[in-house]
Formats: C-alpha cells, structure tokens, sequence
C-alpha cells in the first residue's frame, strides 16, 4: 500500500524523501486562486523519481454551483489543472465535491457536474483520473453526505470519474467511519485514494480541520481499519510538517504491514 503525504509544491521529490513517502500530492497553483498552472521545470523528474504524484485542485474550483461566474471559470480551472497534472505524470487529479448555494435546489449541482464532465470529454478528456473528494462542510454539498453521493453518482457515473475518501471530512461531515468503506463503494464502486487525516473537531461538526493521526477526535485504529478496507493509495494532510507528516506515516506503515518503496 502507497503511502505518502501532501506536500509543499516547491521540490516534491525532495519532500518525499525527507519523509520517507512513496507518494505526494500538491498543488500546481495558489490553492485560493484562479491561476492556470504554468508547466513545471521538474516534470521529467517527476515522471521518473519512482514516486506517485497526486494533483489537488484548487480549493475555488467549484464545478457545481449555480452560480455561472463561478462554474464556468471552474470546469475550465479543473480542465487545466487535469492536463497539468497528467504532463507530469500524475496518478489522479483530487477537486472537492462542489456545493450549490443556500436555496438552490441540490439537483442542480449534480446536473451541472454531469455538464462539466461533458465539457471536458468534449474538449479530448481529462488526460488522468479525476478523483472527486468528499467534503467536511455545507448543507447543499454534492459530496458531503452519502445520500448526496448517491445522487451525484446517478448523474455522472457514466463518465469516467474516481473517488477520494478524506476521513477528517466523512467524520466532521457526520458520516460513521466503521463500515463507511463498504457503503462508499456501494455507490461509486471504488476508492481510487484515501486521504487518511484525523479531525480537531466533533462528529458532525461539519469543520474542516484537519490533525496527526494520533490527534484529534477520531480514534487512530478506527482510522487504521478504514483506511486498510479500502485498500487504495493513502495520503496524509496533516500539520507538522516533515516531521508530524512522517510520523504518521510510519505509524501507517507499522499498523497496515506496508514497506517503504523509497
Ligand atoms: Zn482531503
């Protein structure tokens, strides 16, 4: 099991190996803002280091909303960032479920989805797997809740679409983390990564932030056996830096039976 964690976009490679990662994920631009990504000087090492790249979204990018000045920058945002991040040989492209606005009504932001994934088959594809990621917060999130899933899933689970499951979001988002692998699966039919990450705050709470595996309000071996159900590639967003990150991850690598790679 690939075990890795997000990372400071400067020198990936580098990153990894202070921590021991078999995989990264970063940011190609300012997470905050509407920047297309410019191509980076370190793609071929990228392609080549024998280390798994992930690629996050921009946290604006927000395909669903009805909000036109905001969803039409964004499926081109994501359209940009997908080739990006497949030109430096990314596994996946993780971008946050998406919400609409307080009285819209939720059927939209699933529609509008299925545009978007449209919109880029049209214009030749995404160019890797984009990994749709549950999300902490909202009450009109297209991916917060499992019921929503489902829904999103009805409307755009013809097109070629992945998952990532963060576990601080499914907790503070008010789903049950045992047997949570099962039910996701149940609608999606994969976990393409896990984004294993403890909660400063409640069940339910609906806030997103995120804590070292032994922090936080979320038991480390209920993380554990989630994060071993799912069996996919896991990456940790935790604070700390180097060493908090690498701290969690060995811990992973001890309780899951996982040898480093690197
Ligand atoms: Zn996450």
């Amino acid at each position: 099991m690939l075990i890795g964690a997000h990372v400071d976009p400067t020198d990936p490679v580098a990153e990894a190996t202070a921590r021991a990662a078999d995989a990264v994920q970063f940011f190609l631009a300012d997470p905050q803002g509407w920047k297309a990504p410019q191509p980076r000087a370190d793609a071929e090492q990228l392609r080549t280091a024998g280390v798994d790249v992930y690629v996050h979204a921009p946290y604006v990018v927000n395909v669903a909303t009805g909000n036109n000045r905001i969803r039409i920058p964004s499926r081109k945002l994501l359209l940009a960032h997908a080739k990006a991040a497949a030109a430096i040989g990314a596994k996946g492209l993780v971008v946050h479920g998406g919400h609409v606005n307080a009285g819209d009504d939720p059927a939209t932001g699933f529609d509008n989805w299925r545009k978007a994934l449209a919109y880029a088959q049209e214009a030749g594809g995404f160019g890797l797997p984009v990994l749709i990621e549950n999300t902490a917060g909202g009450d009109n999130a297209c991916a917060r809740r499992l019921d929503s899933l489902a829904r999103l899933w009805d409307a755009i689970g013809d097109h070629e679409v992945g998952f990532c499951l963060d576990t601080c979001h499914a907790h503070a988002g008010g789903e049950e983390l045992l047997g949570l692998v099962d039910r996701v699966k149940a609608i999606t039919g994969r976990i393409d990564l896990v984004h294993a990450n403890n909660s400063k705050d409640a069940f339910g709470s609906g806030r997103d932030r995120h804590d070292n595996l032994h922090g936080g309000t979320i038991d480390p071996e209920l993380l554990v056996t989630v994060i071993r159900a799912a069996g996919a590639p896991v990456i940790v967003e935790t604070p700390g830096g180097t060493t908090g990150q690498s701290d969690d991850i060995a811990f992973l690598r001890a309780q899951l039976g996982a040898e480093t790679s690197v």
